[in-house]
């Protein structure tokens, strides 16, 4: 189906005429907002195995690439996506060590690193683009809000300029950047959710992760939530504020994600949030009946943070 936003699949087929898929890794860091280097107890929804539920620490970089590629069909294309905890959190020496583990094969097309603003360097950056001649190259940013207070709220431990700093950088060095989103974060309005999308529009990213909060057991967050300290969003809501959302981002912007990913076993609330294709279908078929497509409203002031 097609859907009325600019998704990653439509990118792909632009840029390889297929389909390619991810192979998610596990490259053995850790979180600077979890070592206590700029915080400790990470941000408040971040489970103990940070985004890396389903990966396998124990294997090597290089096991967890060849586990893919060994069954993929040769005429397959894959990325080779760095997902857990803080992706460029090493020496200079150590992130190309770990990036070439994975890079074992002419099928990986992408090379995805998913990271902190706080953890982007111009040595970085700059190794990142030396990848950028022979691989697409993406970095992801984790911002997940514009406002400075829900950042401090969540324990996310960096401010806007810190971000507004690392996408300078990347962008100086030509590289294509992801900003991850979450909406209905405690005591978020659809006012902060717009504020955060201007912020995406303003700063030229070239991809966006929406989904709602969900909240895993034994986080800082579940035990807030279970105090009575904020209610989750519904899914009605997380559909009309996405739909916000999508009417006002540059249509430029890549979508690469639409709804959270949380095993059922870790998930605490809310429970509508496993329902990723009845939000995705919904989401499709409300702005189609209504003629909506991402960036029909969007205009200058959507660029304005
Ligand atoms: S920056 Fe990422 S890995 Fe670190 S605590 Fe926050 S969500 Fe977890």
């Amino acid at each position: 189906m097609k859907h009325p936003y600019y998704t990653m699949n439509q990118l792909m087929h632009e840029h390889y005429g297929k389909k390619i898929r991810k192979i998610c890794i596990d490259g053995g860091f850790t979180c600077p907002n979890r070592d206590g280097t700029c915080g400790s107890g990470g941000c408040t929804f971040c489970g103990e195995r940070g985004a890396g539920e389903q990966l396998d620490p124990a294997k090597t970089i290089r096991e967890q690439a060849e586990a893919v590629l060994s069954k993929a069909p040769a005429d397959s294309a894959w990325i080779a996506y760095f997902q857990n905890f803080t992706n460029t959190y090493a020496p200079v020496d150590v992130l190309k060590a770990r990036y070439d583990a994975a890079l074992i094969d002419d099928r990986i097309k992408v090379l995805d690193i998913g990271t902190r603003p706080d953890c982007i360097t111009e040595e970085i950056a700059a190794l990142l683009a030396e990848y950028a001649k022979n691989y697409e190259v993406w970095v992801e940013l984790g911002l997940q809000t514009a406002n400075n207070e829900t950042a401090d709220r969540i324990n996310r431990g960096y401010h806007l300029p810190c971000f507004l700093n690392a996408v300078r950088i990347l962008k100086q060095y030509g590289l294509p950047v992801i900003v991850h989103v979450i909406l209905g974060l405690p005591h978020e309005t659809l006012d902060d959710v717009m504020r955060t999308i201007r912020t995406v529009n303003a700063v030229g990213a070239d991809g966006i992760k929406i989904h709602s909060l969900f909240i895993m057991k034994d986080t800082v967050l579940a035990e807030q939530y279970l105090a009575g300290d904020f209610t989750p969003i519904s899914m009605q809501t997380y559909i009309d504020w996405a739909i916000e959302a999508l009417t006002h981002l540059d249509p430029k912007i890549v979508v690469h994600r639409m709804t959270g990913n949380c095993l059922r076993d870790l998930l605490l609330a809310p429970d509508w949030i496993i329902q990723r294709d009845l939000i995705l279908t919904t989401i499709d078929r409300r702005m189609t009946a209504n003629g909506l497509s991402q960036g029909c409203r969007y205009q200058a002031e959507d660029c304005s943070m």
